[in-house]
């Protein structure tokens, strides 16, 4: 994978990674996307659900994670980012605040995702569009942009909705930044 996106000359990739999860195997790959200039986050250490296992295990769990990634992470300083698993930031003030502490005291970013990769498409269409020196109207592609991303995520959660009965509307909790 690094050489194929060596070869593509894709940029540094940010990579989430469960360290506890065959720890030496995937601490070995990590190693050399490290090596190779790609980032890499904490995704806690075995993947549990904030608001299953609480804050102290949780947290605890998100710590073991950064002590095994510290090496790697001691090489990118400023660009340290811990993405919650089940994107779960937990569904009580309480402890959604306590785990914005803890990622304050650990220097950590929140590693948020783009629930649509649409966004490649919107890139491409500015690129090319700046490439041919027109003018852009950044206000109009960011009001497209949050419609077309809020109908997929209204998409996506009626598909959750209907699939599972399981799902909640405030399972995800979602974040739109301008484009
Ligand atoms: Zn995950």
């Amino acid at each position: 994978m690094i050489g194929k996106l060596e070869k593509l000359h894709i940029p540094p990739v940010l990579i989430f990674a469960n360290a506890c999860k065959r720890s030496d195997s995937v601490l070995r790959q990590l190693q050399l996307h490290s090596s190779a200039g790609h980032l890499i986050g904490n995704h806690t250490c075995t993947h549990p659900s904030l608001d299953q296992v609480g804050f102290v295990r949780y947290a605890a769990d998100a710590a073991q994670g950064d002590t095994l990634l510290e090496p790697l992470l001691a090489r990118q300083p400023g660009e340290r980012f811990f993405r919650f698993s089940f994107l779960n930031e937990g569904e009580e003030v309480k402890v959604r605040d306590s785990m914005r502490q803890w990622l304050t005291a650990y220097h950590y970013r929140n590693g948020l995702v783009s629930v649509d990769d649409d966004d490649y498409l919107f890139s491409s269409k500015i690129n090319q569009a700046r490439k041919r020196g027109r003018k852009i109207d950044y206000s109009k592609v960011k009001s497209l942009f949050i419609r077309h991303v809020t109908g997929a995520v209204e998409f996506y959660d009626a598909l959750a909705n209907h699939r599972s009965t399981r799902a909640r509307k405030d399972r995800c909790q979602i974040r739109v930044r301008s484009v």
